[in-house]
């Protein structure tokens, strides 16, 4: 450890495990503790946890203050977790205080996309930008919007949800009980639906591959059969990288970032992915917005939460 280098750390809790690292103030990961929990824990026993994870990793290094990134809704400004999704008791937990509390130190939480977003600005894909957005492509879309520099909060800490955007009026149902959203379309798990839709239809290599991994068809068999020259797969990429660029343009319009970062499980595609997506957010934005902003990979991988916890307290 250098002398008169500050430390701080980064708790990313999520359903089934609590990962916390101990990083230095550029947001370089020094050391990390992995524990493991069950939704099924009370909130006091998670929080025994946090308290035991921070000193784990901390060890005997003195840190400024501590990040927590949390699922579900959180109230960032009153440092309260609302509802932590799938932490079932998780309802109204002052976090912050109890933490703060125990800890004797600042403490900062949020949620984990926008923690995610902080992250990849501070010290990922986006360092050096300006306003920027995060945008996670996995189960769900999840997101987070840095504006001038600021992580945007909202009134409540609920901004940048932007997978529950409208694309579709009265479209497809989205897993927040509503219809049409962008993430009904475009998140990985629509993709697989809709690939998976296109090969009941008409044959594809699709159905090949997902049946040699002894599996359904997913991401990986999409981009693969698409490879080959199937036209089914080729096809189902069209459509989805065209749902993407839908939502970015909303994105683009809405908050004119200048970096657009790309995570989650659909990202890894790279460039299959990445370069139609371009073009065709190109193609739907306004000409004044069409070359203001560049669309990346995320960097950080699965460090990106507890990167982007402990840096919150510079937000
Ligand atoms: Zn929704």
């Amino acid at each position: 450890m250098e002398q008169n280098m500050e430390y701080i750390v980064g708790v990313d809790l999520g359903g089934t495990k609590i990962a916390t690292a101990l990083l230095d103030l550029n947001g370089k990961i020094l050391r990390r503790v992995r524990n493991e929990t069950t939704p099924l824990k009370s909130a006091k026993e998670v929080i025994d946890c946090l308290i035991h994870s921070v000193h784990k990793v901390r060890g005997d290094i003195p840190i400024t203050g501590v990040g927590v990134a949390s699922p579900g809704a959180v109230d960032t400004k009153r440092g309260i977790i609302l509802n932590g999704a799938n932490l079932p008791e998780w309802v109204n937990i002052p976090l912050r205080q109890e933490m703060e509390s125990q800890l004797e130190l600042p403490v900062q939480i949020a949620n984990d996309a926008n923690a995610a977003a902080w992250g990849e600005y501070y010290a990922g894909a986006g360092k050096g930008s300006k306003t920027m957005a995060y945008i996670t492509i996995s189960t769900g879309i999840g997101s987070g919007i840095i504006l001038d520099g600021r992580l945007l909060l909202g009134s409540n800490g609920y901004a940048g949800e932007l997978g529950h955007t409208m694309i579709v009026q009265d479209g497809q149902l989205c897993g927040c009980g509503q219809l049409g959203c962008w993430e009904a379309y475009a998140s990985g798990t629509s993709i697989a639906r809709i690939a998976k839709e296109a090969a009941e239809k008409k044959f594809s290599l699709m159905t090949e591959l997902a049946a040699q991994d002894g599996t359904v068809i997913g991401a990986k068999h999409l981009f693969k059969a698409a490879s080959l020259g199937d036209s089914v797969a080729i096809g189902v990429i069209d459509e989805a990288t065209s749902y993407i660029a839908s939502g970015l343009k909303n994105v683009i319009h809405t908050f004119n970032p200048d970096c657009i970062v790309i995570g989650g499980g659909v990202s890894l595609a790279g460039d299959d992915l990445f370069a139609p997506v371009l073009e065709k957010t190109k193609r739907l934005v306004m000409e004044p917005y069409r070359e203001t902003f560049r669309i990346v990979p995320a960097l950080l991988g699965e460090d990106v939460g507890v990167v982007g916890a402990a840096t919150l307290s510079f937000t």
